[in-house]
């Protein structure tokens, strides 16, 4: 059997060009902070609000409140992309926040009315897609695309900055505070993505990291000639192959044996109904089986043939199967690693790439209304309502235990706003939100 492995070049396109924007309308008047009241508001504003907020506007409901701590939609998925110079989505044309079963222009029409402005290479994804082949998605597409649904479905002007510190279930309507005042709704969709995972407490003793030392999500310290970089995912490949362009000696820690490449952070099948129902229809110890083999750290496949490149020309080294056990400031402003084998991994920075947890509504809801299990919510299957607060939703890689491995992806949001925005429509047009008898009995409590 002979493996295709698409080349490095695809991972190079054009960031910052102009695109045409739909006539701005008329900015409207309005309060430096958000209203008291709404239909309902969906904090956060990434990918998984902006498919939300667009699913609801379908279903008529338009007295929506977005809270996000930016203030701007999709601003920290850009920020973190832009950060790591990433110029390409790892998911396909087939992947983006539009809202299932409404056919609004979607990403790919988006691409082929813009093809004036696509590279040759970016015309050629193009038509990959169009033949049902997979396809690598510009950086720079995919955020016109979004300010394009931003646009349509009214998303900026229902977006407040604001972060929320408390979500409070009542009977009839639930409770938001924030920095910027408090926000009383119908219904409560959180949206807040996940964080980085922080490294374990043992390797410095907690708190900042030591001088020399980054996360991916920061800007680097003085970078020098030798870099350690820590992780074995796609932002890990990203900081290397930054580093090795600018001439730098890498060193590459990894617990696993091995490298893993692939082409979405989630195996295809998880995408598709009936890989969905291979999560739906086990219990509980399977889908943590699932999610633990499936979620696992990997790279895109053009990131190969320039690692394995650098690997043997002496500019990368790679520790496999190596566990590491501390890191420390060393002398000079340098850092290093320890290896749980004795050895010590120095270089004038050491960047963590240690992967992202979701965010479950764990310190927004009370600790009984998330019903946390294995660091998963308790979520009602067919709603994505918490069990316990049939007002709130999740939507987004909290809804893992639901959807499986491709909730935390822009296409698994499609799948969650369908369900939740479906069920909040029929609410907010008449009558209490369908509660399973599991659902009034613990909500009335609470
Ligand atoms: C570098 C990188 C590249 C990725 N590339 C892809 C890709 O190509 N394809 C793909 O499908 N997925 C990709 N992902 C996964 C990606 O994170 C998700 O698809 C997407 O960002 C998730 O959208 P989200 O709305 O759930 O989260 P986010 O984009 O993180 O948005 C959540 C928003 O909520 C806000 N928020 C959180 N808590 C609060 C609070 N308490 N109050 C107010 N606001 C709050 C945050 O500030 C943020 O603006 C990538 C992830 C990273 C880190």
């Amino acid at each position: 059997m002979s493996t295709f492995i698409p080349g490095p070049h695809l991972l190079e396109s054009p960031r910052g060009r102009d695109w045409p924007r739909l006539p701005a309308a008329p900015a409207p008047a309005r309060e430096p902070v958000p209203p008291s009241r709404a239909d309902v508001v969906v904090v956060g504003a990434g990918p998984a609000g902006l498919a939300m907020v667009s699913a609801l506007w379908h279903h008529g409901v338009r007295d929506v409140v977005v809270l996000d701590r930016g203030g701007r939609p999709c601003r920290r998925f850009f920020d973190r992309i832009d950060l790591l110079g990433q110029r390409v989505l790892r998911s396909p044309y087939e992947h983006h926040p539009g809202v299932e079963g409404y056919r609004d222009c979607e990403l790919l029409d988006f691409a082929r009315l813009h093809w004036a402005r696509l590279t040759p290479v970016e015309r050629r994804e193009v038509r990959m897609a169009q033949a049902g082949h997979r396809s690598v998605v510009p950086v720079d597409v995919f955020e016109a695309y979004c300010d394009h649904v931003t646009a349509t479905h009214d998303v900026g002007a229902r977006t407040w900055r604001a972060t929320v510190r408390e979500v409070l279930p009542g009977r009839s309507d639930v409770t938001v505070r924030t920095d910027r005042g408090t926000v009383t709704a119908q219904h409560v969709v959180l949206c807040p993505g996940e964080e980085r995972r922080e490294a374990p407490h043992e390797w410095w003793g907690g708190g900042a990291a030591p001088p020399g030392v980054a996360y991916w999500d920061e800007r680097l310290p003085s970078a020098g000639e030798r870099q350690v970089v820590v992780g074995a995912g796609l932002t890990s490949a990203h900081l290397i192959s930054n580093a090795l362009a600018a001439g730098r000696e890498v060193h590459w820690v990894i617990r696993e044996p091995g490298e893993r490449y692939q082409c979405a952070d989630v195996n295809s099948k998880f995408f598709r109904p009936e890989g969905r129902a291979r999560i739906g229809n086990v219990g509980w110890d399977d889908r943590l089986g699932l999610l633990a083999q499936f979620r696992r750290a990997s790279i895109m496949f053009e990131f190969r043939p320039l690692l394995e490149r650098a690997e043997a020309e002496g500019r990368l080294v790679v520790h496999r199967g190596e566990a590491v056990t501390g890191v420390a400031a060393a002398t000079g402003g340098t850092a290093l690693v320890r290896l749980a084998g004795g050895q010590r991994v120095g270089g004038d920075c050491v960047v963590l790439a240690l992967g992202t947890t979701p965010e479950t509504g764990r310190g927004l809801l009370p600790e009984e209304v998330v019903g946390e299990r294995d660091g998963w919510p308790a979520l009602d299957e067919r709603t994505l309502a918490y069990t316990y607060a049939p007002r709130v939703s999740a939507v987004g890689a909290a809804a893992g235990m639901v959807l499986g491995p491709a909730a935390r992806n822009i296409d698994g949001h499609r799948v969650a706003t369908a369900r939740a925005a479906d069920a909040i429509a029929r609410s907010v047009r008449g009558g209490a939100p369908a509660a399973s008898p599991v659902r009034a009995e613990v909500g009335a409590g609470v």
